[in-house]
């Protein structure tokens, strides 16, 4: 283990140097001065740490060490995080610039909730899928840091702590949950194919001596040993409990834990309660604006076809029938390219935001090792690649059948697609991305919020229709009602599972009937929900501080405010939580 005391008092000493050079600047100015320098020395320490993370932020001076989980890990993470925090109270938030201030924050949170973690949450103890060195040694290997050489020196250096790796995670797990077992031998089995004919073939490529190459292959093959010898564990508890369920330890964490970290995640300015009935009365909102809209154009799009008298129902049957216009599979990609030129015209024209024209987006096919998730996604540059361009990754839909086609297609119908490139796009997560890349924060970067960035693109779907996007069509409003409402329930459901013991008839109940979607979409969203917590709640929670938020200024300011300005004034400090953001704009 690294030498963590002597950095720790290193980096002090360098903190007293800087708040004593006040001679040529203001005190204020110094504070920012050292803050920033405290900043830096954070991060270096945060990577020791965990090297792990470091390398998925595409920061690779530990990419050759695996971080055995075990107990002498946590105490030395929280050794840290005891310093960090010591470290902190020398600087009175008040002096600090609001850049800062918000960095600030973000740490302390960061500090609050890796401690919580790791004496109250305890994932370690019940979730096996938690334990996997597949994703960390494929990412060295697709990743071009260095020569293939090198890289598979890393690669074969991290290989020799695996099997003590896997014997530690069993060690580990006391009270395993039923669903994250399955999880972790779906994801272990998935790690065994990283260590395949691929991985073989580089290492012939390469120019290693023999005695490398031995060694390498020894190691891979340990590693194949351990994580098989993980699986059969894991399948033993499946084995064990078969007989009695009530043996697996429950994976709802119940409402105190799910508060908790809600309040850790989200940093809302609500309560994780509040926000759930904040999601209820918004789905109330949106039925019956739904409602209103179908009967509108019921036959319009039905004809003479008799209006069922359950509004659901009618509801349900009329988006049916919207979704029939889309476009074709082969046409997917292009229409999403030609789309984007639009949506920047659009938003220009309204005077929305400035978007600059010298950070042009990329639309892509999603490369192959990262296809199998959502359809389409941002990649962003990592903070350590700041010069890599975005991309605007769109599945192809090479894999799917006819049927499977026709049904995606319908999902992304005409209406949805092009709030779907709003979102992901334009002003969405890539335009927020161009704005907190010009506040430069790698804390930003590396803690940033995800209930801000995913609420600042469920906020612009909205915020486009509007001002007129889609020219008030009522089919692209009851569309956007309809995609809205999966946020709105993702909240719901998520503290109806974990706080209030909903099962799975209950959830099922909900997306189908009251969220219209698919059945397939629906049980995916089950299985989601019973591996992960609060997550699903970003969306919603993010979008509705905001529009909140904006509602409010719009009515204190009157005539004076500028949609502009909000918009530019709220991007421009980073991927800061709402609730600290909306702190310093109303100062
Ligand atoms: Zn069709
Ligand atoms: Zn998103």
């Amino acid at each position: 283990m690294k030498n963590i005391i002597v950095l720790f008092f290193s980096f002090s000493t360098v903190l007293f140097f800087s708040c004593q050079n006040q001679s040529t600047e203001t005190a204020a100015q110094s504070q920012d001065v050292a803050f920033d320098q405290f900043k830096n020395n954070f991060i270096e320490q945060l990577w020791e740490t965990y090297p792990g993370w470091a390398t998925y932020e595409g920061y690779y001076k530990y990419a050759d060490i695996l971080t055995i989980p075990n107990q002498a890990t946590r105490d030395k993470e929280s050794s840290f995080i005891n310093a960090i925090r010591d470290s902190l109270e020398k600087y009175p938030t008040q002096n600090l610039k609001p850049n800062n201030q918000t960095d600030f924050k973000m740490i302390q949170n960061f500090l609050n909730s890796n401690e919580w973690e790791n004496n109250t949450f305890k994932s370690f103890e019940w979730n096996p899928s938690q334990y996997n060195v597949g994703g960390s040694i494929n990412r060295l290997f697709i990743s071009d840091y260095k020569s293939l050489d090198e890289k598979l020196r890393d690669i074969s250096k991290k290989m020799i702590n695996i099997p003590e790796y896997y014997l530690t995670a069993k060690n580990n797990l006391k009270n395993p949950t039923q669903e994250h077992t399955g999880l972790g031998i779906q994801q272990n089995e998935g790690a065994l194919t990283v260590f395949g004919d691929k991985l073989l073939d580089s290492l012939n490529l390469s120019q290693l001596s023999i005695e490398e190459k031995d060694n390498f292959k020894k190691r891979m093959d340990d590693a194949k040993k351990s994580i098989n010898d993980y699986i059969s564990f894991l399948k033993g508890f499946q084995e064990k409990n078969k007989a009695d369920k009530n043996n697996w330890k429950d994976f709802r964490i119940g409402e105190k834990l799910f508060s908790e970290k809600f309040d850790f995640d989200i940093v809302s300015g609500f309560s994780a309660i509040e926000m759930y009935h904040k999601a209820l009365s918004h789905k109330k909102e949106l039925h019956q604006e739904m409602a209103k809209i179908s009967h509108q154009i019921w036959e319009k799009h039905m004809g003479k076809k008799e209006k069922p008298q359950e509004e659901l129902i009618m509801i349900k049957q009329l988006i049916e029938k919207i979704s029939e216009r889309h476009v074709t599979r082969k046409d997917f990609i292009k229409s999403i390219r030609t789309q984007i030129p639009e949506l920047t015209a659009f938003v220009k024209e309204k005077d929305l935001l400035y978007l600059d024209p010298s950070k042009p987006l990329k639309v892509r096919p999603t490369p192959e090792y990262m296809r199998g998730f959502a359809g389409a996604s941002i990649s962003s540059p990592g903070p350590y690649d700041k010069n890599a361009p975005t991309y605007y990754n769109v599945t192809p839909l090479d894999h799917y059948d006819d049927a499977g086609a026709e049904s995606y297609l319908r999902e992304y119908n005409y209406y949805v697609l092009q709030i779907l490139n709003i979102h992901e796009a334009i002003p969405g997560h890539y335009a927020q991305l161009v704005y907190a890349n010009k506040s430069p924060s790698l804390i930003k970067s590396i803690l940033g919020n995800g209930a801000m960035v995913e609420g600042w693109a469920v906020y612009t779907e909205r915020m486009m229709l509007e001002e007129g996007y889609g020219n008030h069509e009522p089919e692209m409003w009851l569309m956007y009602n309809k995609w809205n409402l999966r946020v709105t329930c993702n909240t719901i459901i998520d503290y109806g599972i974990h706080a209030l013991g909903w099962d799975k008839e209950k959830v099922m109940d909900i997306l189908l009937n009251e969220a219209f979607q698919e059945e397939s979409e629906a049980k995916g969203k089950w299985k989601r929900a019973t591996v992960s917590q609060v997550q699903l709640c970003s969306y919603f929670s993010g979008f509705k501080e905001i529009y909140e938020f904006r509602e409010q200024l719009k009515k204190e300011q009157g005539e004076d405010f500028k949609l502009k300005d909000f918009h530019e004034q709220f991007l421009s400090y980073g991927s800061a939580p709402v609730k600290y953001v909306k702190e310093l704009m109303m100062e």
